[in-house]
């Protein structure tokens, strides 16, 4: 069975499934439009918002080419071009001087925040959508995702809130944070919260 076959697009998940594939070709072309705006590559446009968003422990090369799904020499391309650009700069961990973490420098802050409306034609077509469509797209993308996730397609990052590890409010008085991560067993302190996680687990819906 082919998708791309026209003939084969009477079968309505295969219609769906195209559907699926228009939406991530206007996104790659809103990125790559934006990227000639502002001098730079789809993937280092993902970097710069992978290093505003996601959880620090993460900001490494690794991290970086988990989330690009690319190689780390490739990753490390990436990172070089957004250093020689004064985006990015790479900072030894006081504590592990073999451990380089990746930081935006103030440039790259502001070219960051450049980019945050990059996909926002895409939710304005979403948001047109009656609420009740909406909610079946949330349920009907996610069980999607999960699906891709569990073979290996697609990492999710998304924030504490919705993890099965995260233990709201575990000890409040800690001044590490209030908060905890099952995990890696560590506090969390708030803002941390709402940074993205590539261990993120989402909880599991109640079966009834
Ligand atoms: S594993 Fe879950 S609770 Fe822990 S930091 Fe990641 S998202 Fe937050």
């Amino acid at each position: 069975m082919s998708m791309f076959n026209p003939v084969d697009r009477l079968r309505r998940s295969a219609r769906i499934t195209i559907a699926l594939y228009r939406i991530s070709q206007a996104m790659n072309y809103l990125l790559r439009e934006r990227g000639k705006v502002r001098g730079l590559s789809p993937a280092q446009i993902q970097t710069l918002l992978f290093l505003k968003y996601a959880r620090p422990g993460v900001r490494t090369i690794g991290g970086l080419a988990d989330r690009l799904v690319v190689s780390y020499a490739t990753a490390s391309d990436v990172a070089d071009a957004l250093e020689r650009k004064r985006l990015l700069q790479r900072n030894p961990l006081p504590t592990d001087q073999r451990v380089v973490m990746l930081a935006l420098t103030e440039q790259g802050e502001h070219e960051s925040a450049m980019l945050e409306d990059v996909l926002d034609e895409i939710e304005n077509a979403v948001a047109a959508l009656p609420d009740t469509d909406q909610e079946a797209l949330v349920r009907a993308t996610q069980s999607i995702i999960r699906y891709l996730q569990v073979r290996g397609y697609v990492k999710v990052y998304e924030m504490c809130w919705g993890c099965q590890f995260f233990r709201r409010n575990a000890h409040p008085d800690d001044p590490r944070g209030p908060h905890h991560c099952a995990y890696v067993d560590a506090p969390l302190p708030e803002q941390n919260t709402y940074l993205e996680c590539p261990d993120f687990t989402p909880i599991e819906p109640e079966r009834t």
